[in-house]
């Protein structure tokens, strides 16, 4: 199941809006792939939802319900105005209107969500003893090989099958070479 586009999104949530008898029903939606583990979230006056697609492809039959939570706290704001609860009478209304329970969180599995993808890998060779690692994650200080303080050369590249294997087959030659080292 895949997730639905954001303009499907927006003329779900204007008709929602129409059904709460919202005059303005106009609504911005958005994926938003830095969200972590938040499901969603609504700028009320700016009139705009961001979803969070990392977390709703894990649960996509969560995506309605998502969407109606967000689209009745800008539908609230639109009819009650700025000084009402977030999840007070009002929002609970809209959402019952909606035909959904008014569930204030969700119980979408967060596992492993709050760590942001690695965008880079990276070499680092030690420019004194041409010692080469790829490390987990990248950290200066000593070298391994000599213990000399702060001397790598340090190359990236995504964090793919070909990038990994390119800074691989990359000699340290090649490596000095980029960085103007005989
Ligand atoms: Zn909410
Ligand atoms: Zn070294």
């Amino acid at each position: 199941m895949t997730l639905p586009t954001a303009e499907e999104l927006e003329q779900r949530a204007a008709q929602l809006l129409g059904q709460w008898r919202v005059v303005d029903t106009a609504v911005r939606v958005a994926w938003n792939d830095r969200l972590t583990t938040t499901a969603g979230r609504a700028f009320l006056r700016l009139g705009s939802i961001e979803l969070n697609p990392r977390l709703l492809s894990r649960a996509p039959e969560q995506v309605p319900t998502v969407l109606t939570h967000e689209a009745a706290h800008i539908a609230a704001f639109r009819l009650f105005g700025a000084n009402i609860p977030a999840h007070g009478r009002h929002w609970r209304s809209l959402m019952r209107i909606a035909g959904l329970p008014p569930e204030v969180t969700h119980k979408i599995s967060v596992r492993g969500l709050r760590k942001a993808k690695r965008r880079y890998v990276y070499l680092r060779v030690c420019e004194s003893c041409g010692d080469r690692a790829i490390p987990p994650a990248l950290r200066y200080g000593r070298c391994h090989g000599c213990s000399s303080r702060d001397s790598f050369l340090v190359m990236k590249a995504p964090a793919t099958v070909a990038g990994r294997q390119a800074l691989e087959n990359l000699s340290t030659t090649a490596v000095r070479a980029k960085f103007g080292r005989a």
